[in-house]
């Protein structure tokens, strides 16, 4: 049965089966128990029949009562196509889109079942203002007035550096670009950032330094291209999971080879021929040791090396130090099984790095970019369908925000801010000059609004205090600001501690394009009015604009494509009614283009790993943080569908650290770090090693991030059974 097969084949979950005999033979699962599964609805949408059916759609609509809408999932980077069936201004349906260059019509949980968030009752309809302490409702024309005098005095007082904007990983490309534009001519600093920045824009960066002309993405479908695909840093299954579906497909029905390297053993290990089970944050030890192998045992590509590369001879003198027994020292994998990993890399016809970015990722993320790059780069395996370095980006448009300049350092279409050149462009466009120093990171942003120096914060959709490292550090700067602006769709904890709340719409609602962890653009349609009194970012940013007396349009999405695609050639494709329902992939784009005559030639760039700090008497186990597979950031924790499955966070803890602490799955448990300490509930799975837990970062409470410092690679916590 397809269903049988797509959920063992393709999603990897193997939840399926045909069990008796004859005329009695019926799909169910073992015993007949209920579904314990990842609840993607992929065995329910390929069955031909409709013998399979969903609950949230059952008894809703007649297909014929439906319109249905093409767009783009808002969750993560993977960036599926899908069509969100519309009845009574309702969503009553998410399908997967066959035409969807990412996904061809598959989806998983979040996508398919996670759009409840956009009729959610939790939404905010209405602008808000303190008074008196509390937040109270109130008009766009009084938020407006407050949100324009606060800035605009700050701005006198202090200077307009004293002013910074953080913006989501989940907006579009157009609001992304008014918001920058907002922050550099109407502020005019270049104090912004977002939560891509926070680890993605290192990838972004490092790998144009690596690849500069030769880079290559391989797309989603190449993947099944691929002969080999190391997996780093990247629980692909789970954060991505249709990027998931398509590695697990391309092990089980093409019979590639999967290297996982990661030290929780995931799902993805099942099926690897070579698991590199390392120590958190040793990952470039282990990228290096594997070229130091493949260097030592003669299996580079000498003639790619020779004709596309630079730097070989100081790349060799750097990893000579990583032998096999210095990095199993250091990393805790076995030699013997680098040297069958390197192998098996350095052999395929055609190999692809995986690695995902995001909250709960740490380190120096170009760093990490730059050994993989190395790896790619002295075997050859870019250039070719199904061979270079796939990073996926958290969000929905992490990759696009990149793009766009909401960057402290950057300029739309990947430039610098520092470029005279670059910024001559926009001066010219904008008719006044940009600041040329660059502005604050956003973990800077944060450290200097709890100095002093950054009075006022502009957050668009981002929630610093939740989700960023170190919530008692974010929480005391929040509290020092004379004035902080939120807009967004939901009270998130930051919005709480707001002078002034704006309504924001969804993806639902509004017009705009995302580009992808591919670099495909992607048109975000309008399926949807507005709630309430909600406008879009690029609505709002502009509205805040005319208060303060400057024009920026009225934020219609169109009118930003048009000044986009004139300013930037790399964008002449960004005009909605030419982009086709698959998308267009952008071309990529070096950071320091060669000059013409010469030939593109790559970076081969040495870095050296950094140890982690380890594990003490007083706080013996390694706390991680990162994303779900049913939650992506904090939205989905709205949708109702999702908090069925997954209502609350969970501590996940090895069996042999549970029988040890006399802890059951279920009992609730203290977490303690240097920071701070929380209570949640444990689940014990053997995919947890022995000495490390794992807590996802999507809810309000527990909060993780009360225990994380900074860009610890982890924290360090004690844990004790709750009396
Ligand atoms: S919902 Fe997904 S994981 Fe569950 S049985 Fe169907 S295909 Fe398998
Ligand atoms: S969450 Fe990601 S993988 Fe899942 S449907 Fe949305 S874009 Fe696709």
């Amino acid at each position: 049965a397809l269903c049988v097969r797509i959920c063992d084949e393709v999603v990897g979950a193997s939840e399926l089966s045909m069990v008796n005999r004859g005329i009695r033979t019926k799909v169910a699962t073992d015993f007949d128990r209920p579904l314990n599964c990842e609840f993607c609805g992929e065995c329910e949408n390929i069955c031909p029949v409709g013998a399979l059916t969903d609950r949230l759609f059952k008894f809703r609509a007649r297909a014929w009562e439906v319109n249905n809408i093409a767009t783009v999932c808002s969750f993560c980077s993977t960036g599926c196509a899908l069509k969100l069936s519309i009845k009574n201004g309702q969503i009553v349906r998410a399908l997967g889109a066959d035409e969807g260059a990412a996904n061809q019509g598959s989806l998983c949980i979040k996508g398919r079942f996670g759009y409840g968030y956009v009729n959610s009752p939790e939404r905010i309809t209405q602008p808000l203002v303190r008074k008196n302490g509390a937040l109270v409702e109130t008009g766009w024309e009084e938020a407006l007035r407050t949100v324009a005098e606060g800035l605009n005095g700050i701005k006198a007082a202090h200077g307009p550096d004293a002013i910074a904007g953080l913006c989501s990983a989940r907006l579009t490309n157009e609001e992304a670009y008014i918001f920058q534009k907002f922050m550099r001519l109407v502020i005019g600093t270049n104090q912004l950032d977002n939560s891509g920045g926070y680890s993605h824009r290192g990838f972004s960066q490092g790998l144009r330094d690596s690849f500069r002309e030769r880079i290559t993405i391989p797309s989603i479908a190449d993947l099944k291209n691929c002969d080999v695909m190391l997996i780093i840093r990247s629980n692909v299954s789970e954060t991505h999971p249709v990027v998931g579906y398509q590695v697990t497909a391309a092990a089980k029905q093409h019979d590639a080879q999967l290297i996982v390297a990661d030290p929780r053993r995931i799902k993805l290990a099942r099926l690897a021929s070579s698991y590199l089970a390392h120590r958190p944050g040793t990952e470039i030890y282990l990228l290096n040791g594997l070229a130091h192998i493949i260097l030592q045992e003669g299996l580079e590509n000498k003639e790619f090396i020779a004709a596309h590369t630079d730097g070989i001879q100081e790349l060799s003198h750097t990893l000579k130090t990583y032998t096999p027994a210095f990095v199993e020292q250091r990393t805790g994998v076995a030699a013997q099984d680098l040297i069958k990993a390197a192998r098996i890399f350095a052999t395929a016809g055609r190999a692809a790095i995986i690695i995902s970015t995001g909250m709960g990722c740490y380190g120096d993320d170009a760093a990490l970019v730059h050994s993989a790059a190395n790896l790619a780069l002295i075997t050859g395996h870019v250039d070719r369908a199904g061979s270079g370095v796939l990073v996926l980006g958290e969000k929905s448009n992490s990759h696009g925000i990149i793009e766009m300049g909401a960057l402290p350092d950057g300029l739309p279409g990947l430039r610098s801010a520092a470029d005279a050149a670059a910024r001559e462009v926009f001066e010219k466009a904008w008719g006044a000059p940009l600041p040329a120093r660059p502005g604050l990171a956003a973990e800077q942003i944060l450290e200097g609004a709890g100095q002093g120096a950054i009075k006022a914060l502009y957050c668009v959709g981002e929630n610093p205090l939740h989700a960023y490292p170190d919530s008692h550090r974010n929480r005391d700067a929040l509290t020092r600001l004379q004035l902080l602006v939120v807009q967004d769709l939901f009270m998130s904890p930051t919005a709480q501690m707001a002078h002034v709340v704006l309504p924001a719409v969804s993806f639902a609602e509004k017009e705009g394009t995302y580009i992808n962890c591919e670099g495909r653009i992607q048109r975000v349609r309008k399926a949807l009015e507005p709630r309430g009194e909600a406008q879009s970012d690029a609505e709002i940013i502009c509205a805040v604009a005319r208060a303060m007396g400057k024009d920026l349009g009225d934020g219609k999405a169109e009118r930003i494509q048009a000044e986009i695609s004139s300013l930037i050639p790399r964008y002449r494709c960004l005009n909605e009614a030419q982009i086709p329902l698959q998308g267009i992939k952008l071309e990529p784009v070096s950071a320091e283009p060669a000059a013409e005559a010469l030939p593109a030639r790559a970076r081969l760039i040495p870095v050296e790993g950094t140890a982690p700090p380890a594990p003490t008497a007083e706080f013996p186990f390694v706390l991680m943080t990162g994303s779900s597979l049913f939650h992506c950031g904090f939205l989905s924790t709205h949708s109702p569908a999702i908090r069925i499955i997954a209502p609350e966070a969970h501590l996940d803890i090895s069996p042999q650290d549970a029988r040890m602490l006399g802890i059951n799955s279920g009992e609730f448990i203290s977490v303690t770090s240097t920071r701070g300490s929380m209570t949640v509930k444990a689940r014990i799975t053997a995919q947890q090693p022995p000495g490390m837990v794992f807590v996802p970062y999507h809810f309000a409470q527990p909060a993780v991030h009360a225990l994380t410092d900074g860009w610890q690679p982890y924290a360090l916590v004690k844990i004790a059974k709750q009396q």
